[in-house]
């Protein structure tokens, strides 16, 4: 007599199930009932397609109906085979190892195959071969074809179809031991289906469309509960002590001077960013993520502006001294008469000049002050810091932050993050670092796509590649080329010179251009003139390191050049293609390749030159590194997700966590959606120490 069957009964207790499938069925992962019914298909076929027999090319994957003409099975080692026939022609099938094939197909008989049409010389003809099959019976639909059938992941004593088998038992059975938690208003508010409908799609999908909406829900779910434990959670801990600012004169003024119009979705996220300041039990804590080019500086004015209105101190804080400058410089034009006191901190600064900002820092004279990670420097002291604003967080340590936090005296400053790359870390941070997150989802009007295109170092590439060059400038645009990386161990002089040598070649070349070469070894006084003569278009070609890797804006520099590209990740490529297509010039990325490239290179390369978009590009990235490095949910031990990505269902966790955070505000304990307490304590509790709560 066994007990009742629960979700978290284990798989041996279930009829059927012996000890060995149970062992198999854990070397998958499940254990649970619960475990079974959630265990999902690895792919999908479709076999919604009947392919007349005329059709059918080698090659080719197909679905057929016909009737069996004949059949032979002369055993072991000949195959067996039958020809088959609809009423557009005929074709052969045959089986090795199958010699028992017409004990169950025979003429006459009506049947589904499904398999793959391959040449065969000996017969000159198409055939399919090894097809799968299926008798139909006169009134019986078929199981095999005219349809999506589900693949599931399977072990080498478990095969794909005992798994759907025993899958689908369950599901048959037990389905109805799940219960929907999901808040009633929420499921409505999104037209969401029912936990048990979206599960019993995503093992058997009648279209791609149902699967999707099917598998968005159920993304859905583990988000939600994650955000929702998490603001359980956070009502746990005490509150903070935020700074209260509101956006006033300098805000108005900045925003009525400024020569376009912010885009719908810069103008959110400032909104989002301006709600945050309202509430002074918490602080901010937000990841602002656009794509490169997408003006997440002006954000991030709006954000400081706010802040020194409202009688705070603002810090903003770039990778590299270049970007920092370029922000100060920028910033100091746009605030030039709003008599903000604004000032750039960077390691080169002279003794004296330091001293000097330090000081003014202290008494709270500068309200803005800008720099790279000079200013997490100790003695560094703010009066009143209300916003920490951190440009290209993955350059960023996280602990770096923290001591910035803790710079600030009894107030938590609000701190912002800015990324145009949806990195593992940034979104891992997202779900557990308890950020929040802001998308700026639309390029400003007019941008066009930047051309992309590889060329080799072949004699006939290198004329095609000056040509462009000179057609470029010509046009009145300016080139950046960068140089390529420097293998690992050796010193930044070999960088140095390989920046400065193709800076002499070209020179050579282009004899009748102003070219400047950039390298880290530059003061920063060297840097800024020259980034400077560059924006003013004293300067035609641009020949750098990766120094101008991230948020150089100069808008008329139409062509970017990057040389052994191969060399560098997607996501670095990206962000040196975005360099260029910020104006009015139709712009043009080229990636050089040479025999040396490697082939994961040339991939990038590739798909580079396909893929504009920098999300899609992220989703290529991580499929190369191998999931496993997927955004480190296992590795962080709290939850797994059942369906969710953080890279592809960025939009679904904003939204869950809208969601959550509204609910759990309105109601911190859950009394009137009990289901979903349970549900949340079920899968986190554990995890997320919630039983203080209970
Ligand atoms: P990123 O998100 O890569 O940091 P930036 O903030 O550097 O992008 O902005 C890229 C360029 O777009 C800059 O030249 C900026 O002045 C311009 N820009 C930003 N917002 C808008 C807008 N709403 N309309 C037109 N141009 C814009
Ligand atoms: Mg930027």
């Amino acid at each position: 007599m066994s007990a009742a069957i629960t979700l978290n009964s284990l798989v041996q207790d279930l009829k059927g199930i012996g000890e060995k499938k149970s062992q198999s069925l854990n070397k998958l992962g499940i254990f649970t009932l619960e475990d079974l019914l959630y265990f999902f298909p690895r792919r999908y076929e479709d076999r919604r397609t009947i392919t007349s027999i005329y059709k059918i090319a080698a090659g080719m994957t197909v679905c057929i109906e016909a009737e069996v003409r004949s059949i032979r099975s002369p055993g072991s080692p000949s195959p067996s085979s039958a020809v088959l026939s609809d009423n557009t022609a005929e074709i052969r099938a045959i089986w090795f190892h199958n010699p028992y094939i017409a004990k169950i197909l025979k003429p006459g008989y009506r049947a589904a195959f499904y398999g793959k049409a391959e040449y065969d010389e000996y017969n000159n003809a198409v055939q399919l071969v090894n097809p799968e099959f299926e008798v139909l019976y006169k009134d019986k639909k078929p199981e095999l074809i005219g349809k999506i059938i589900p693949v599931y992941p399977a072990t080498s004593s478990l095969k794909p179809k005992a798994v759907k088998k025993l899958v689908h038992e369950c599901l048959a059975n037990y389905l109805d031991l799940i219960k929907d938690f999901l808040p009633e208003y929420i499921k409505d508010k999104y037209k969401m289906r029912d936990i048990r409908d979206a599960i019993r799609i995503l093992h058997a999908p009648a279209n791609q469309d149902l699967w999707l909406r099917a598998r968005n829900r159920l993304s859905f779910d583990d988000l939600f509960l994650l955000q929702a434990g998490l603001f359980m959670r956070r009502n746990l801990n005490k509150a903070d002590n935020a700074p209260l600012m509101e956006a006033g004169e300098n805000y108005k003024k900045f925003f009525d001077n400024l020569k376009f119009k912010p885009t719908g979705a810069q103008l959110r996220a400032i909104n989002e960013i301006l709600n945050d300041f309202k509430d002074a039990s918490r602080s901010m804590n937000r990841l602002l993520q656009g794509d490169v080019g997408s003006g997440k500086t002006l954000v991030a004015a709006g954000a400081l502006l706010a802040a020194v209105d409202s009688q705070f101190q603002a810090a903003f804080m770039a990778p590299t001294e270049i970007l920092a400058q370029q922000h100060y410089l920028k910033l100091k034009s746009a605030l030039e008469d709003l008599g903000v006191d604004i000032a750039l901190l960077t390691g080169s600064l002279s003794m004296s000049e330091r001293k000097e900002i330090l000081k003014n820092l202290a008494s709270g004279e500068i309200k803005i002050l800008i720099g790279t990670h000079a200013v997490f420097s100790e003695n560094v002291k703010f009066k009143n810091l209300g916003l920490v604003i951190i440009d290209e967080q993955h350059r960023f340590g996280v602990l770096q932050k923290q001591a910035l936090i803790e710079k600030s005296g009894n107030l938590t400053p609000h701190v912002l993050v800015m990324t145009a790359t949806p990195i593992p870390r940034t979104l891992t941070l997202s779900v557990f670092g308890d950020l929040d997150v802001s998308i700026l989802d639309e390029l400003p009007p007019g941008r066009k796509a930047i051309e992309t295109i590889s060329l080799t170092d072949s004699l006939d590439d290198k004329n095609k590649l000056y040509e462009i060059i000179k057609k470029y400038i010509n046009n009145k645009n300016q080139v950046y080329w960068v140089c390529p990386l420097v293998e690992e161990g050796s010193d930044s002089k070999s960088e140095l010179s390989s920046a400065v040598i193709r800076g002499a070649e070209l020179t050579k070349i282009f004899s009748e251009f102003k070219i400047a070469v950039m390298h880290g070894r530059l003061s920063i006084e060297e840097k800024s003139k020259i980034m400077k003569d560059f924006a003013d278009n004293k300067i035609n070609i641009l020949v750098s390191t990766v120094v101008i890797e991230v948020g150089v804006d100069v808008p008329n520099a139409a062509l970017m050049v990057i040389e052994d590209a191969g060399q560098f990740g997607l996501a670095q490529l990206h962000q040196l293609r975005g360099r260029v297509g910020r104006g009015e010039a139709e712009s043009m990325c080229i990636l050089l390749t040479s025999q040396s490239t490697s082939p994961d290179g040339l991939e990038r390369v590739k798909a580079l030159t396909e893929i504009s978009d920098g999300f899609e590009l992220a989703e290529v990235d991580l499929k190369q590194r191998g999931p496993g490095e997927i955004c480190g949910v296992r590795q962080h031990g709290v939850t797994e997700f059942r369906t969710a990505n953080l890279v592809r269902d960025i939009k679904i966790l904003n939204i869950a966590r809208k969601e959550a955070k509204d609910l759990i505000e309105r109601d911190p304990e859950l009394k009137t959606e009990p289901l979903l307490r349970a549900e949340i304590m079920r899968r986190l509790g554990d995890e997320l120490k919630l039983a203080e709560t209970a």
